[in-house]
């Protein structure tokens, strides 16, 4: 079975976000970006599956400018077999990144397809419902455990009242929550390795997709600093702030 795993790049989870001082966006000047947390973890369950011998090819894909070929090097890194680059300056949004994944998906025909719940950029957590509902494939969404078995797909979802267990039939989306698995680090000599894996190059007007953004953003605004706390002599003390000041006993 062939697995394809989208690959966004983003903003590093370490770096402070600085907004930009027109408020037209985020300041992404000599920031150091990454590949999002959540497809490293969905890179690694498919290696995962790989190993198992599960998997026997994993195809890495990226939407976005030139340099995120070195997402895709990361990936490949990590143990994909190789990478497709969109090739797009524009801002993607999951709608348009759904539409030119579903182009991808029939191209290459994979089993299977594991995103991130969420990018953290712009946390939308949308794609991988949408691109479930364009190929009218099963999704199981939020995936903390996953476990094939033969046509079948058992997934461990994290759901607000805890963890809920589902079957899905394969070719089928899954979307990676936290606990799925820790990725791991590429090694040097697989770093080199990457290095000579294929990278193909495409743009959306290739899959017929019009990547202009349908959302217009108004205004961008840094979050409020946090005020202060206090310190509180007593618990008796305590109880009355949270009674008389807060209101929540
Ligand atoms: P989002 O719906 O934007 O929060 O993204 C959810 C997941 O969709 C991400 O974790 C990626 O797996 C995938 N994705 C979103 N945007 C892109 C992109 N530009 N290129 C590749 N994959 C993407």
């Amino acid at each position: 079975m062939k697995i394809l795993v989208p690959v966004k790049r983003v903003v590093d989870y370490n770096v402070k976000i600085r907004v930009k001082p027109d408020g037209s966006g985020v300041d992404l000047a000599n920031v150091k970006m990454s590949m999002n947390p959540f497809d490293e973890i969905a890179v690694e369950e498919a290696i995962r599956l790989k190993e198992k011998g599960v998997a026997t090819e994993i195809v890495v894909v990226s939407i976005g400018p030139a340099q995120a070929a070195e997402t895709l090097r990361t990936g490949l890194a990590m143990g994909a077999d190789r990478g497709i680059l969109v090739k797009t300056d524009e801002t993607t949004e999951p709608l348009a990144v759904a539409k030119i994944l579903k182009g991808v998906v029939e191209a290459e025909a994979p089993g299977l397809v594991i995103l991130g719940k969420q990018a953290i950029d712009d946390d939308m957590g949308q794609t991988g419902q949408m691109l479930a509902a364009l190929l009218g494939w099963a999704q199981g969404t939020f995936a903390s455990k996953l476990t094939v078995e033969g046509e079948t797909l058992a997934i461990t979802r994290e759901v607000d009242g805890g963890l809920q267990s589902i079957a899905l039939k394969l070719p089928a989306i899954v979307t990676t929550d936290l606990r799925l698995n820790e990725p791991r680090y590429a090694s040097l000599p697989n770093i080199m390795k990457a290095k000579k894996k294929p990278i193909d190059e495409k743009t959306p007007a290739d899959f017929g997709v019009d990547v202009a953004p349908r959302l217009k953003v108004l205004k961008t605004v840094e979050p409020p600093a946090r005020k202060a706390g206090v310190k509180v002599g007593s618990v008796a003390d305590l109880v009355g702030k949270l009674k008389n000041e807060a209101g929540v006993i």
